[in-house]
């Protein structure tokens, strides 16, 4: 797959790994997850970001979809952290 840049994985990949993705965020218990408000706010900094090639961050190898949705998660890059 070529990398798309700046692109979150609903944009750039194939349905059924989005809804993979989706479904682990899914099962993250309601307390280690954070509020829908922070998770588009965290969503909409990784898609204005250098790092983010089709739904992965580059600094982790994680998909953000996923990784935003952590409460106790940050974004990696600790020289210039979004969120
Ligand atoms: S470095 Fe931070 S803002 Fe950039 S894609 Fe990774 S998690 Fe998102």
């Amino acid at each position: 797959m070529r990398g798309c840049k700046r692109c979150l994985l609903r944009e750039a990949a194939e349905d059924d790994t989005y809804a993979s993705v989706m479904e682990k965020v899914a099962k993250i218990p309601d307390a280690d997850r954070v509020p829908d408000e922070v998770y588009r706010k965290r969503l909409t900094a990784c898609a204005s970001c250098d790092h983010l090639i089709s739904g992965v961050c580059m600094k982790c190898g994680c998909y953000v979809e996923f990784r935003a949705a952590h409460r106790r998660m940050k974004c990696p890059d600790a020289a210039a952290r979004r969120w």
